[in-house]
């Protein structure tokens, strides 16, 4: 059988990741967080102190980074240059950069190839933004996952340690970072016209992976 192509794209804290994996896991294939990848150029920036809005400078970097996915069925991790940086990318700081760099169309382009050499060979759940839009326009199964922002804000502060944030931060910080990514120029957040739109505010994650096998048949 040829491999395939399924996407998954949404708003912050849509519930993408945990069904992305459990989805993968079903289908016994990889599943990828491209969110990840923005993160990883979000904290490079950070790391190195580079002054990404001059795009000489931008592109220099671009052209320097080594940043790769290490996918383990289970898990889907990323390296720098070969160190493991998925723990260190997650923070609120690290996501609102992640936002704002990404919709540079230097960053947009340079992270293209990594995407789409991973789906050449091998059939993955790829999650995003862009993914059923940009990515892989021709995808097998194109789904897009939403829920309200107040239960979207909600399960991300359940998933934070304690004491890190306040859940009016997280939910500000949320509706900010969508809003960006919505009305940007380059691969907005939107729903691909192919796209089967899931709202999980009152489904469980078992319901939504049901429904999304469903449609992959
Ligand atoms: O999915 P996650 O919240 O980790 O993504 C972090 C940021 O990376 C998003 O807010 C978005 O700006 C950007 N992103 C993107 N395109 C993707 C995945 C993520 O622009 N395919």
């Amino acid at each position: 059988m040829a491999h395939k192509i399924i996407t998954i794209d949404g708003p912050a804290g849509a519930g993408k990741t945990t069904v992305s994996k459990a989805l993968a896991k079903a289908l016994g294939c990889i599943y990828v967080d491209t969110g990840a990848l923005y993160r990883g150029v979000a904290y490079e920036i950070r790391n190195r102190r580079i002054n990404w809005k001059d795009e000489a400078v931008l592109d220099t970097f671009l052209s320097d980074i080594d940043l790769q996915f290490t996918t383990t069925g289970d898990d889907c991790l990323l390296t720098s240059s070969g160190t493991d940086i998925s723990g260190v990318i997650r923070t609120g700081d690290i996501s609102m950069l992640a936002s704002d760099v990404s919709a540079h169309p230097l960053v947009r382009q340079a992270l293209l190839d990594i995407q789409r050499n991973i789906g050449k060979t091998r059939t993955a759940v790829f999650e995003g933004r862009d993914m059923g839009t940009v990515v892989f326009p021709n995808a097998d199964c194109k789904f897009f996952l939403t829920a309200d922002l107040k239960i979207r804000s909600r399960r991300r502060y359940d998933e934070t340690q304690p004491g890190n944030n306040d859940l009016e931060t997280i939910e500000k910080e949320m509706a900010l970072r969508d809003h960006n990514d919505s009305i940007r120029k380059e691969s907005p957040l939107k729903p691909a016209d192919d796209a089967v739109y899931i709202d999980s505010t009152h489904l469980s994650v078992d319901q939504v992976v049901t429904k999304m096998i469903a449609f992959i048949g």
